[in-house]
């Protein structure tokens, strides 16, 4: 079971919907949440108890600047410094996983190694998630400020001094060598498997394949790439932006 989007560990009921997912018989429940609510050692520790296993909780930056510029709260790094150190403690008591997620921008991108450097220290984590920050048309006029080249990107990750696999999400395969990286997205044919309609960004209702199909761009050569069928391509917006002509360094993957 998983609660992803928004923050369930606002509702006043969480507790009770983690008791409910356990005794309907649920082994893994997952959350992910910005980490403010688990700076409370007894919150976190009643989460815990109540049956959560696995933890996913965002953060931008190795500083309080530039985390808390990506978060727009003042002293969130300091509530998810006090999160990652009462997940240390409650470590050594129950069993859970949890993983940071930062979300790599324009803004943040140089301070990944420093990242990388500051989190190491936490050995219980399990893995540091690194999301790709996405162009969505509602915020077009920030594209410039946040969205980053994909050679920048690959020139940070790539010179990273790391023992495990770096996992990152929405990204397209042939950015980051997947031998090297945990690439992971859902391809679009998977997503063409689901019937289901949301709310897209611009306010109109499409199937999941309608909204892939809008918002991504599948370049000529990707139809001889081995990845086809599980890469999400690349976003309209972004080759837009970029004004790309062909697939990211194609050469990568070939
Ligand atoms: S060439 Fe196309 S299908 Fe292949 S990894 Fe790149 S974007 Fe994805």
């Amino acid at each position: 079971m998983e609660f992803i989007g928004w923050e369930v560990l606002i509702r006043k009921d969480a507790i009770l919907l983690f008791q409910f997912c356990k005794k309907l018989g649920y082994k893994k429940i997952s959350i992910e949440t910005n980490g403010t609510k688990l700076a409370d050692f007894s919150f976190f520790e009643s989460i815990l108890q109540a049956g959560v296993t696995n933890l996913v909780m965002s953060i931008h930056g190795s500083s309080p600047e530039i985390n808390d510029m990506h978060t727009w709260l003042k002293k969130s790094f300091q509530m998810k410094q006090e999160a990652l150190e009462n997940a240390s403690i409650l470590s050594e008591k129950y069993e859970f996983e949890m993983f940071t997620n930062y979300v790599v921008t324009l803004k943040n991108i140089e301070d990944v190694p420093r990242f990388i450097g500051y989190i190491q220290k936490y050995t219980y984590l399990k893995n540091y998630i690194f999301a790709f920050c996405r162009p969505l048309p509602l915020y077009e006029e920030t594209y410039g400020e946040y969205l980053v080249p994909f050679s920048l990107l690959k020139k940070v990750f790539d010179s990273l001094p790391l023992d495990k696999k770096i996992r990152i999400q929405y990204l397209p395969y042939c950015v980051l060598d997947p031998e090297k990286n945990e690439v992971f997205q859902e391809g679009f044919f998977k997503w063409k498997k689901q019937s289901t309609t949301r709310i897209d960004w611009d306010g109109k209702i499409r199937s999941l394949e309608n909204a892939i199909q809008d918002h991504t761009l599948y370049f000529h050569e990707c139809e001889s790439c081995k990845y086809k069928n599980s890469c999400r391509w690349v976003w309209a917006e972004y080759a837009d932006f970029f004004k790309m002509k062909a697939p990211p360094l194609l050469e990568s993957i070939q």
